[in-house]
Order: C-alpha cells, then sequence, then structure tokens
C-alpha cells in the first residue's frame, strides 16, 4: 500500500511541490485535529482527504500511567487493511524534564531475543512508516489534551517492539519525515538494533539513511555467550560489527556522535569480570564507543537481574578500563512499558 504522501500525490496530480509539503508539515501541527482543520487548502481538497485518506493510522486502545507519572504507555491499534493489531508506544520524562519516545517499528519481532517479550510474539508484519510516524503524531495530540504535564517530545528512540534495521525502508522514510516537517535534530532520535549486518552497511553507503544516532544492543562481547541470548547472532558476529563499527564511526564519528552498546544485565550469563573484561577489550579495539548498561527487566523465570550492587562494580571496572559506561534508568516497570516487556495480542 502507498504511504500517505504517495496517497495525497495521487489525489492531487499536478499541484506544485510546495504544496504536497505544507500539506505533510501541517499534518505535525497538533492544532489541527482533522483534514478540515487545513484552513489554508480549498475546501474541495480538504473534502476529498477527508473522505479517501485516514487522519491517523494509528488509534487509542488503552493508556496507562505509571504510578510515578512519569511513563505512559498506550495500547494502539493498526490496520492496514489486511487484520487489524495492537502495538505499544511509549512516553517517557527523561532529566531535561521533556518527553522521549519510545516507538515501535514492527508487530512483533522475528528476533527472538530470549530475555524479551517482544520476542515471544514472533513477528505478524512491519510497521508502515505512516504508522512509525503517527505514534509520534499521537504522543502530541496526547500531551495537548493534557496540558498540565510537560509538553515537548525532545527524544526518538527506536526500542519499542520490532526489530527496526529489519523494516529498513518505512523506518528510515519515517525518520525522514520526521527530521524534515519538525524540529527535532539527528542526534535526538536513537535507532537500536540487534545487530542486522546487511542493514548496518546499507547505512554506511546510503546517500539518504538520516545520520541519526545508533545503538547496538551488544549484550555480550563473549561470542558463545551472545550466541547463547542472541539466537540471531553468528560465526563471525562479533568480527563483522568491530569491522562495522570502526567503519561506521570513521564515517558519522565525531564528539556528538559516538556509537552505544546496550548491555542487558543478566545475573552470573553475561555480568562476570571475565565477561567486563572482554567488553572492555571490545569495546577499545573500536574506539568511540560508549556502553549503556540496562537493568534486566523481569519477563521470565529464565533469567535473573544483576544486584543494583553488582552492576555499579561491572560500570566501575569498565570506567577504570577507560570504557565511558551509564546505567539506563527504568522506567514504567509497573505497567509493563520498561526495555522487553511489551507485548500485545493480535488474533491471528
Ligand atoms: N530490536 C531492537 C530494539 C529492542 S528494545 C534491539 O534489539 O536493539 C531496546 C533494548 O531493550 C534492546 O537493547 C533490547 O535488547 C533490550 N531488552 C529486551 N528485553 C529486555 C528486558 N527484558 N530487560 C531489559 N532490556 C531488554
Amino acid at each position: 500500500m502507498q504511504n500517505r504522501e504517495a496517497q495525497i500525490k495521487d489525489l492531487f496530480p499536478n499541484q506544485p511541490d510546495y504544496r504536497y509539503k505544507q500539506i505533510i508539515t501541517q499534518l505535525f501541527q497538533v492544532d489541527n485535529k482533522t483534514w478540515n482543520d487545513f484552513t489554508n487548502l480549498p475546501l474541495e481538497m480538504r473534502d476529498e482527504l477527508t473522505h479517501k485518506i485516514p487522519f491517523f493510522t494509528v488509534h487509542e486502545d488503552l493508556v496507562q500511567v505509571s504510578q510515578r507519572k512519569d511513563t505512559y504507555k498506550a495500547k494502539l491499534k493498526v490496520d492496514n487493511g489486511e487484520s487489524p493489531a495492537f502495538i505499544e508506544s511509549v512516553l517517557m520524562l527523561n532529566p531535561r524534564n521533556q518527553w522521549t519516545i519510545c516507538v515501535s517499528s514492527q508487530i512483533g519481532c522475528a528476533m527472538a531475543c530470549s530475555f524479551c517479550a517482544t520476542g515471544k510474539m514472533g513477528l505478524s508484519r512491519n510497521l508502515t512508516d505512516d504508522e512509525i510516524i503517527d505514534q509520534f503524531r499521537f504522543w502530541q495530540h496526547f500531551l495537548i489534551k493534557n496540558p498540565e504535564i510537560p509538553q515537548r517530545i525532545s527524544n526518538i528512540v527506536f526500542m519499542g517492539m520490532g526489530e527496526p534495521l529489519a523494516n529498513y525502508n518505512n523506518v528510515k522514510s519515517a525518520i525522514n519525515s520526521i527530521l524534515t516537517h519538525t524540529d527535532l535534530g539527528h542526534t535526538k532520535i536513537t535507532v537500536s538494533t540487534v545487530g542486522v549486518i546487511p542493514s548496518l552497511k546499507r547505512i554506511l553507503t546510503d546517500p539518504e539513511w538520516p545520520d541519526v544516532r545508533i545503538a547496538l544492543s551488544l549484550h555480550s562481547a563473549d561470542k558463545q555467550t551472545r550466541e547463547d541470548i542472541v539466537p540471531t547472532s553468528f560465526k563471525t558476529f562479533l568480527e563483522d560489527i568491530r569491522e562495522w563499527a570502526r567503519e561506521y564511526l570513521q564515517k558519522f564519528g565525531n564528539r556528538k556522535h559516538h556509537l552505544t552498546f546496550e548491555y542487558v544485565m543478566l545475573k552470573t550469563v553475561n555480568d562476570t569480570r571475565e565477561h567486563a573484561t572482554k567488553l572492555a577489550n571490545f569495546v577499545k579495539s573500536i574506539g568511540n564507543v560508549k556502553v549503556n548498561l540496562i537493568p534486566y527487566n523481569f519477563i521470565g523465570m529464565e533469567f535473573q537481574s544483576t544486584t543494583p550492587a553488582h552492576m555499579t562494580k561491572f560500570k566501575d571496572y569498565l570506567t577504570d578500563h577507560g570504557v565511558t559506561t551509564t546505567i539506563r534508568k527504568t522506567m514504567g516497570e509497573d505497567i509493563d512499558a520498561a526495555c522487553g516487556q511489551l507485548i500485545t495480542k493480535n488474533k491471528s
């Protein structure tokens, strides 16, 4: 199916280019609640749009708020004409008192990481670029309706359901549209990936790939451990990632543009001194890479979380060995909105 921009062009052929751009830009302006609010368009055009093109491709089913009121999770219905399904999208208050949204890129996920709830769903389908864009627009509209909370969305992370680099074209198109039509800059958007090597390589040469931040879900620099917990790992994964990361940093890297390795902390599985040493050595063999340790959010009996005290020790070891390391703050666990907890039931 064509995306919204192409549908608009089909509906109104032979318009000047600025007209299409104007329409899409207005879609991101939150005062516009229906096509009819696009008052700079002739009435007939607004009517056509109203009848032919959905104003939103995602629809609120349920919004939950965490006890601390710093995290909201939306269950959204998507329906691209095939079969209706549900995705989740999360709004999190960041230290600057603005919002970071965590968007989904697929319905379910095919990567089956052993510690992730979404991985247990399997993959239903890719989200369209409009369905990704509309998660951002959904939260914009949500904030306007809740004027007592901060209003600005300052960051977007592709850390919801799905593997964004397994949906390369739609993710790219959504990001480019958001960069063109909003005031969000490149460094405010992060794509998190399990490490889909062909897509990662494509990023290096694709002139249309937006220069946004990449976070790579490494989870272990030990070959066997990574293969045990991330089933998509293959024999030369770590070497391939090292080679790719060096090239990436050569092309995109500067002080503002580092690479991040995410590392979910699983008790005794990947959090020993030996793992820390391997991780430090791996990072140092690459360059400007930061490590973000993620507390494991409970999704089943298979794994236990590393204790906070041990996580600090692991972090200190890395820092002492020259690796910039942060610990991710867990948010929204009381509403199952934390990393790896997003799961929806979809009719097949
Ligand atoms: N497919 C992307 C986005 C996944 S979600 C990726 O693999 O990067 C973002 C991060 O949360 C990833 O690093 C993912 O591995 C991590 N994660 C998954 N399940 C988790 C859990 N139960 N607890 C903590 N982090 C988890």
